[in-house]
C-alpha cells in the first residue's frame, strides 16, 4: 500500500512536512483544529497502534515531546493535546499511523487563527533546524 502520507514524504503530492528523521516525520494537518496542527507518522507504513512496533511505539513518545514543546515555544500556543485514533469507529480516516499534536490557545480566537499553512511551516521548519 502507498498511503496519503508516504505519498506526500516521497514528494508525490505536496504537503507541508516541518520535521523529519530516520523513522518519523512530522506533517502539518490540512485541516487544522489549532495553528500548527501537526501529525507525527511513522515512516513504516503501519495502520495503527497495534501493527507499530514497540520500540517505535516508545520512541514516537520521545519525538512527540521534542516536537509538541518547539511547537508550543514557536507559536506561543498554551497548551497542547495529543490523540490518536485506531480504527474507524474511532473516527481513523487515514489508515497509516498518525499521532495528532495539536496546540491550544487561553485565547480562544486565536484556535481558529487562519494564518495560512505556508508561513506556520517556515516559522516551524525554520525552528527545527
Ligand atoms: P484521523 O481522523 O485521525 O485519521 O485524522 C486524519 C487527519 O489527516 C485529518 O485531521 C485530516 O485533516 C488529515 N489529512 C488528510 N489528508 C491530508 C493531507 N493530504 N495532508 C495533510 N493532512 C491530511
Amino acid at each position: 500500500m502507498t498511503t496519503v502520507f508516504t505519498k506526500i514524504l516521497n514528494k508525490e503530492i505536496p504537503g507541508h512536512i516541518i520535521y523529519e528523521d530516520d523513522n518519523f516525520f512530522a506533517l502539518l494537518d490540512i485541516f487544522p483544529k489549532g495553528k500548527g496542527h501537526t501529525l507525527l507518522i511513522p515512516k513504516l507504513e503501519v495502520v495503527d497502534l497495534f501493527e507499530l512496533p514497540d520500540d517505535l511505539v516508545s520512541e514516537i513518545m520521545v519525538v512527540a515531546k521534542k516536537i509538541s514543546s518547539i511547537i508550543k515555544e514557536t507559536l506561543e500556543a498554551d497548551a497542547i493535546k495529543l490523540m490518536q485514533n485506531n480504527g474507524k469507529a474511532a473516527g481513523q480516516e487515514v489508515m497509516h499511523y498518525h499521532l495528532h499534536i495539536i496546540p491550544f490557545y487561553e485565547d480562544s480566537s486565536k484556535n481558529n487563527d487562519k494564518e495560512n499553512l505556508e508561513k506556520v511551516a517556515e516559522r516551524l521548519k525554520r525552528a527545527f533546524k
